[in-house]
């Protein structure tokens, strides 16, 4: 099996490119952050835990994320692998994950990251807001507040998975969808 990471900061593209990816590889593509919509949209006790800490532009507890992720491991078949989105989000996440893949006789198989500045993060999330609706997307200290977090506890995964040779980067914000698109396809068809 396969695990490729979905790796950059938000509003970089994942979920836009995601499906093109699992599609042309037959890979699951699992969201941490739609499972956990998903389940506020449901209106469960996790869900209502889940949507304080989103909303503050926070992450949530890593229990919480790893456990859907080794569900969808255990009950997801008939795939070549996975295309983990949002996950993981700090070293701890990482560190838990290659144990969980260690566990099944897997590991990481690669880490495809999308870049953009700062300043197309901003862009980005406010445009999405009027399209998606995402509380999260549309108040200007919860946006800060996910950049924050992004450059404090994810950015360092950039390193960890450097270290381990893993790493594959492409710029996210030069000309249209449909070039960034090419270009992530590009870049994963290039570790084939
Ligand atoms: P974006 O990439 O635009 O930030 P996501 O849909 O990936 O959006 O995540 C939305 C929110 O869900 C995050 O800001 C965070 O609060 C929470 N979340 C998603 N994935 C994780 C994770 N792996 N660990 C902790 N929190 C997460």
């Amino acid at each position: 099996m396969k695990y490729y990471i979905l790796f950059g900061p938000p509003g970089a593209g994942k979920g836009t490119h995601a499906g093109a990816i699992a599609q042309k590889y037959n890979l699951k593509h699992i969201s941490t952050g739609e499972l956990l919509r998903a389940e506020i949209a449901a209106g469960t006790e996790l869900g209502r835990q889940a949507k304080a800490l989103i909303d503050a532009g926070s992450l949530v507890p890593d229990a919480v994320v790893e456990g859907m992720i080794e569900s969808a491991f255990d009950t997801i078949k008939g795939v070549d692998g996975f295309l983990l989105d949002g996950f993981p989000r700090n070293l701890a996440q990482a560190a838990d994950l290659d144990k969980i893949l260690e566990k099944r006789g897997e590991a990481v198989t690669a880490v495809i990251a999308l870049m953009i500045s700062d300043e197309t993060i901003r862009t980005r999330i406010k445009g999405r807001a009027v399209i998606e609706g995402r509380a999260d997307d549309a108040n200007d200290e919860t946006i800060t507040n996910r950049i924050r977090t992004y450059h404090a506890q994810t950015e360092p995964l950039k390193e960890y998975y450097k270290a381990a040779g893993k790493y594959y980067e492409c710029n996210g914000d030069q000309g249209t969808i449909e070039d960034n698109r090419a270009r992530v396809l590009a870049l994963v068809e290039s570790i084939q």
